[in-house]
């Protein structure tokens, strides 16, 4: 009999699982909370779906999910795992409607293929309406066809704000500059050493001339080595503070300069969403899913691929996804599948190097500066809660502040509270995705198939 593979995530991971799984001959389940396959990818106006959009990558999509031998599953969120009884918890339907269904799954192997959220560091004035995390702003332009503004300022650090600078000016906003944090020398010391090794991604560097096109063309300057430190307005952000930093992203005195805006974009990266990796009793190394040559986790029959386990775009998501879905199914990869993944692997490591967050963000924090928005705590409550000998050590402190603990649970400032905390361990949650006590209660169904 075949193996049953359940996939967690139908991003770009996600999908060449699917796919590599069911060449390999398993019987294939793939859910995602979404209602449309793809991931944040691949996303695509909801319409573009009904309207029965066609394109190679669609077409492709729609054949996969259409196998006889897979099952797809939108709309459908993994709140839990089980990993005694290796019971994955579902609920489907729609996570804004009531009556969702509770139902179990028991795969022979999984494969968690979560993705990542945006990171964002806190800086004066970020919790102001009108000031977005670029996911964000990437979402409603791509998915919704919305520009979160009329003149918006795109700052952080990585290539993504090119693609959300990009799609804010393809639904009409008027883009003021787009901020690289990092230096010149930083960023080109990054993706200059050993070139060859990026030739898996030849198809980014088409992308990025595609993306210095269109600044140029909308006269969108790019500066390196400048960032927004500061949103002021009282109902809503009305201007942003700039300003020079250095390579610790320390800001140069002297260099501020304000800009009239309705609304900011901010990306620092991503951080993944290991939360049924933790559940299932996986190792992470930084915060990402330890994975081996053949995408196995540190447990048996739990396989990770995709931004779960580092941060390196979807190119790198697809290769491992590959890997993973192939020897998920039983199957034996190719050695060109191997190494596809590990040359994709080489543009992980590159944005690392080339887009680091600089240690001297903290510096932009006053003491009122809020770093959790949900709980409001300042930063003047965490840093004079960490020198209180009541909280010791970094759980106490979130306890003591709740600074994490609201009902984001710690998705927006968990990455900024714990390095201000100095924490660097994940708690196992037992409980990955919110579900309401209505739904916790309700009967469950196992697989109805
Ligand atoms: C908001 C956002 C927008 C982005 N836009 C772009 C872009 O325009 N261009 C670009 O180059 N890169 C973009 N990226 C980067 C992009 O995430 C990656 O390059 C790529 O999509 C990673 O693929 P993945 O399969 O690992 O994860 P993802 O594409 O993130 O897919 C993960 C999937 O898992 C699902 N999922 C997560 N948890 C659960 C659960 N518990 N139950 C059920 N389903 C679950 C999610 O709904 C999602 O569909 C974006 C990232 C984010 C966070």
């Amino acid at each position: 009999m075949s193996r049953q593979v359940v996939i967690v995530g139908a991003g770009p991971a996600g999908l060449a699982a699917a796919e590599h799984a069911l060449r390999a001959g398993a019987q294939v389940t793939v859910l995602d909370q979404a209602e449309t396959p793809g991931g944040q990818y691949h996303r695509k106006p909801l319409d573009g779906y009904a309207a029965g959009h066609s394109s190679p990558e669609f077409d492709r999509r729609r054949r996969l999910l259409a196998h006889p031998r897979c099952r797809w599953w939108p709309g459908s969120t993994v709140w839990a795992f089980d990993r005694v009884e290796n019971r994955l918890h579902v609920l489907r339907g729609q996570s804004d409607g009531s009556g969702r269904r509770r139902l179990t799954l028991v795969p022979d192997a999984l494969v968690l293929a979560t993705g990542a959220h945006d990171r964002t560091l806190p800086f004066p004035g970020w919790e102001l309406p009108g000031v977005y995390t670029a996911g964000a702003a990437q979402a409603l332009a791509k998915g919704e066809r919305v520009a979160i503004g009329k003149r918006v300022l795109v700052a952080g650090a990585g290539p993504f704000l090119l693609p959300v600078a990009e799609s804010l000016l393809g639904v009409g906003a008027e883009v003021v500059a787009v901020l690289e944090a990092n230096p010149f020398a930083t960023v080109r010391k990054g993706w200059s050493a050993r070139p060859w090794r990026l030739a898996a991604h030849l198809g980014k560097a088409v992308e990025l001339a595609r993306y210095a096109a269109t600044l140029a063309r909308h006269r969108v300057p790019y500066r390196l080595g400048r960032t927004v430190i500061e949103a002021r307005g009282t109902d809503r952000v009305r201007e942003v503070v700039t300003a020079k930093v250095r390579a610790d992203w320390s800001v140069v005195p002297g260099t501020e300069r304000t800009h009239e805006v309705d609304a900011v974009c901010v990306g620092h990266g991503f951080v993944p969403q290991p939360e049924l990796a933790v559940a299932a009793g996986c190792v992470l190394d930084g915060g990402f899913v330890r994975v081996d040559d053949a995408q196995r986790t540190t447990v048996d029959g739990v396989f990770a691929a995709g931004e779960i386990t580092g941060i390196g775009g979807a190119i790198t998501a697809v290769a491992e996804g590959a890997v993973a879905g192939c020897v998920a199914a039983g199957g034996e990869p190719a050695p060109a599948l191997i190494h596809a993944r590990d040359r994709a692997l080489t543009f992980a490591e590159r944005l690392a190097t080339a887009h680091p967050i600089g240690s001297a963000w903290r510096d932009w924090l006053r003491e009122d500066t809020i770093v959790c928005r949900c709980e409001e705590t300042t930063y003047g409550e965490l840093t004079r809660a960490a020198r209180d000998a009541a909280c010791p050590g970094s759980h106490a402190l979130k306890l003591g502040t709740r600074a994490g603990l609201g009902p984001c649970q710690g998705r927006m400032c968990g990455p900024a509270v714990s390095e201000l905390c100095g924490a660097t361990e994940r708690h196992h949650r037992p409980i990955a995705q919110p579900i309401r006590l209505g739904e916790l209660a309700a009967r469950t169904e196992g697989d109805p198939e």
